[in-house]
């Protein structure tokens, strides 16, 4: 399963696609172990011809399951592109690669897609990072005075 445009549909009226695409289709190929990708994309597309090349106009939407890299807090990164646009030419040096009447929409998809994830995932950008426990806030304090019980023990020895 793939993005596929069928361009003798779009020479009679303009197509418009619209669902989800497992996200294993995309092969996004992300290292980032602070990034999991399992929901599928949402995509909601209209394809244009114009004189001779295809516009693709609409949104792509996927959630990440992210987690902060300050402080380990797992949260979901909506990354959507509303506006997005891709201009398809049909003739010319550019031109798009056609198999049996179809241009594959997902490489385009992936590169564009991958441009907005997130390099460095964090909770919220002024996240100040893993907090310190209770009790110990205040700088300084980290070091516990001495319990008598380990004053105790000194004597012993
Ligand atoms: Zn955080």
């Amino acid at each position: 399963m793939s993005l596929n445009v069928n361009i003798r549909h779009v020479e009679e009226h303009e197509i418009h696609l619209k669902g989800e695409m497992p996200v294993a289709e995309l092969d996004f190929g992300v290292q980032d172990e602070m990034i999991r990708l399992e929901k599928p994309l949402r995509y909601d597309l209209k394809i244009d011809q114009l004189h001779d090349s295809l516009l693709v106009t609409g949104s792509l939407k996927l959630v990440l399951d992210c987690e902060c890299v300050r402080c380990l807090k797992p949260f979901t990164y909506k990354l959507e592109l509303t506006g997005w646009a891709l201009h398809l030419p049909l003739e010319g040096e550019d031109k798009v690669s056609i198999l049996n009447d179809c241009i594959d929409l997902t490489p385009f998809v992936r590169e564009d897609m991958l441009i907005e994830f997130p390099q460095h995932p964090l909770c919220k950008p002024e996240c100040a990072g893993l907090k310190k426990k209770p009790g110990v806030e205040k700088a300084g304090a980290e070091e516990k005075p001495p319990s008598p019980w380990t004053e105790l023990d000194k004597l012993k020895l």
